[in-house]
Order: structure tokens, then sequence, then C-alpha cells
């Protein structure tokens, strides 16, 4: 395929800015950029995909997100409103999830495909639950993706919080689901799996070392770490350790480990993440609505940890997470110099592709450069001041909106044409998620604790 009549936004070092260009795109890869007339000329018979003048850049990448909460959107929370992040579990996230069968897991799922294609967003690295579906639960999201044709990293929380067995059930489906992911490269190569934990303070000791011990090579886990005061409190009751110095005790933290939110961590925990190359995800969004606080962005990336852009289940539009994140460190220090656009493309753009790239290593990701995967998004932006590579982010920051992308691409593959879904049904998939979401949500007030 010779995508042609394009501005490319290519992200690579340096980025650059190419205008009049054309794109050669041979079995799911990048095979060569170039003027327009030359690769016309030179690739008569290749099948044309006319940008008609939009800009063409590299899919946007979610580091953090959880397919599973797609049916809370309008839902409403039994009692007084929760007064803080446990509450916020106790009352919302863990009942909703218990209420999650095989068809609600596929059709939240689903929602959230939709969602991401249509908004640019096209390597979604997902954490699951749903305790009364455990078995098997990773199978039924990783047909859908692969029904949708994007790229996304699955793994099932284990939690010590709906007893022993299930524990264990979560457990043995991310050793299951791992090694099919290594045996068979589902999804031709565009899935692939991590453990997932829930968060230190559901996890014993036990059940973090049999994670551990079950743990196939080559792979990390994907936990939420310190996502509010109570985890460090609560870590420090049971291992008179804060919890990053608990995690590393237990050998959950390393290269290929992703550590979400670490919004309360100390100097020292940011010390661990930094030497045991643990990455860390930062989600703004959802820090807000939860009123959890604000991560230390900045102190985290200048100690060296690998910090990435997560969604943490809101939107599956990263630039709208760009924006959030760009203004609350300013709100938050009182200080308009905080969280520059270029810290913003350290997490959201060179981070997130070298965390995607870990999971997908046979070729580059997030960058449009001959023998990348050729995961691509057409935005159809017109400028109406200068824009070159250094003024680039901030465009994005003040003037992209993911209503203006047009055409979504993966592995070569065309996902979305001119706004049109090529691979999901969006108005048989939007029809049976309104019918299953209440049934979810009369399951779940069944299982909310009373006030
Ligand atoms: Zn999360």
């Amino acid at each position: 395929m010779l995508i042609h009549n394009a501005r490319l936004i290519t992200w690579g070092v340096p980025n650059q800015i190419l205008e009049g260009q054309a794109v050669l795109i041979q079995d799911g890869k990048i095979v060569a950029l170039g003027s327009e007339d030359q690769m016309l000329r030179d690739h008569p018979d290749e099948d044309k995909l006319d940008a008609d003048g939009q800009y063409v850049m590299p899919g946007n990448i979610c580091a953090h997100t959880h397919f599973y909460g797609a049916f809370a959107r309008g839902m409403a929370i039994p009692g007084r409103p929760p007064r803080d992040f446990p509450e916020i579990l106790r009352k919302l996230w863990w009942p909703l999830d218990k209420a999650l069968g095989l068809e609600d897991v596929r059709y939240s799922t689903l929602v959230c495909l939709v969602d991401a294609i249509k908004h640019g967003t096209t390597t979604l690295i997902d954490h699951h639950a749903s305790p009364n579906f455990i078995d098997g639960s990773l199978d039924v999201i990783a047909e859908e993706v692969d029904r949708a044709g994007l790229r996304a990293v699955l793994c099932y929380e284990v939690t010590d919080r709906d007893g022993k067995e299930k524990a264990r059930a979560g457990i043995r489906e991310n050793e299951r689901f791992i090694r099919r992911c290594q045996v068979d490269q589902p999804a031709d190569g565009r899935l692939a799996a991590t453990f997932g934990l829930h968060a230190s303070l559901t996890l014993s000791a036990e059940t973090l070392d049999a994670c551990r011990a079950a743990l196939p090579g080559n792979t990390g886990f994907h936990i939420h770490v310190a996502e509010h005061e109570a985890d460090e409190y609560d870590s420090l009751e049971k291992s008179d350790l804060r919890v990053v110095d608990r995690l590393q005790k237990h050998g959950i933290l390393g290269e290929r480990t992703i550590a979400a939110h670490a919004v309360h961590v100390d100097a020292r925990e940011v010390e661990i993440l930094a030497q045991s190359g643990t990455w860390v995800s930062h989600q703004p969004r959802s820090n807000m609505n939860n009123g959890v606080g604000v991560a230390d962005v900045e102190s985290i990336l200048r100690a060296g940890v690998r910090m990435c852009l997560g969604n943490d289940g809101f939107s599956n539009a990263m630039w709208e997470e760009w924006k959030t994140a760009y203004l609350v460190h300013k709100v938050w220090n009182r200080d308009p110099r905080r969280m520059s656009g270029g810290a913003i493309v350290a997490l959201a753009v060179e981070n997130n592709a070298k965390l995607a790239n870990m999971f997908f290593p046979e070729a580059p990701i997030g960058a449009l450069t001959p023998g990348a995967h050729a995961d691509l998004i057409f935005v159809d932006y017109h400028p109406t001041t200068p824009l070159n590579p250094g003024n680039l982010p901030w465009h994005i920051l003040f003037g992209f909106h993911e209503s203006m992308v047009t055409t979504t691409i993966v592995a070569g593959k065309v996902l979305m044409q001119n706004r049109t879904l090529l691979t999901l049904d969006e108005a048989e998939i939007t029809a049976r998620s309104r019918d299953l979401a209440p049934k979810v949500w009369q399951r779940y007030e069944s299982f909310v604790p009373a006030d």
C-alpha cells in the first residue's frame, strides 16, 4: 500500500515534519518514505491511499488502561458519595468487576476498542479484572483485539480481596495467557502479555511470592503502586516497608515491570524504581477524578525513571491525557513553567514507544521510519500558525483533537478510513452494550457494601 499526498510527522530522532510525501507499506511494516512524485513513479502497481494533505503520524500508545471499566459510564453509586480512593475501590470498582461475565467482558472491551480506533490509539496496555469470570477471560479480550486489528498487551489482576482460590485462578490465567502468547503469537503478533497484580494493599506476602514463582521467563508485572496514601500505610503495617521497597523485596520490580501511578512514593522509592529499571505510568485524569494527588513526574523523570502516559480507563483519547498532564502540574505547582511540552513528549511519545517496543520487539514502534511497524493515523489538522518540529507539542496541546483522526492503520491494515470503521460494527456493539449494561448495573448494586 502506498499512502500519498501526506504531510508526515515522524516522531523520529530528530523529529521531522515532511510535506508532499508518500509512505510505502508492505507486510505490516513501513518500507520507505519519499517525495510523492518519485514514490508514485517507483511503485505504480501498489494500492494507493490518498491522505488528502492530512498529517500522517504514528498512532498513539496507552501505557495503562482498563477495558473492563466501560460500563461504569453513567452508573450511579448507591448511598453517600465515596469520600476517598479506598472507598471508590470498595463502592465502585470492586463490586463492578464482580458483576462482569463473559459477554460483559467482551462488550466492555469492544466499546473501548471502538473508542481507540476512532481516536487514534493503536497500542493499549490493559489491566483486566472480572473475579467471577477469570479462566479464559484474557482469551475473550484477545479475540476482540484480534478482530479489531489493534495492538494490545493483556494481563489479569491478581488480588487476595476475593479469597485464596480466586487469587490462584488469577495467577493461572496470567501464566496460561503469557505462555499462549509466547507459543502461538496470537493476532499475528499484535498481542503480548504481562503478569497483572492489583496493588500492594490487596496482596499478601504469600501471594506476591506465588506470583513471582509463577512468572514465566522474560516477562514482568503490571501493578498499581502508591496511587493513594492507603497503599503506603497498608504496606508499612504489613511489612514495615514502603510499597516500592516491599515489591522489590518480593522480586516484583525490574526492567519488564510497569508500576502505574506512583503518586505517593518517597525519594528512596523513586531511587529504587530508577535502579531497578521499572517503568512507571502517569494517569492524570484518573488521579484528578479520584482526588489522590499529582505524581511528581518531573522529579521522577529527572531521577532516570522511564515514565510513560496511560489513561486508566478514561477515553482512549491520548491527547486529552497530554492536555491534562500539561495543565495539572502547572496549577498543582502554581508555576506555568512546570511540565513543558517537551516533558509530555518524553512520556507520551518517547517512553511509551520504548515500552511498547519491549512487548513488540520485532520492529520499531511509535515512529514513522523505514522498518517500523505500520501503525499510523491521519489527522485532519490545518494549522493557522507555522508548525515545525520544535513547536509541534504545543500544536498538539492547543490545536489537535481526537475528532480530527480520520484514518487508523495498525500493522499495515486499515481499521478506519475516512471515519468509517472497517473491522468493528459500532452500531451492533453500541446496541448490545446498552442491552448488557443495565444487567451489569443491577448485579453491581447487589455487590455494593452498605454504608
Ligand atoms: Zn489502573
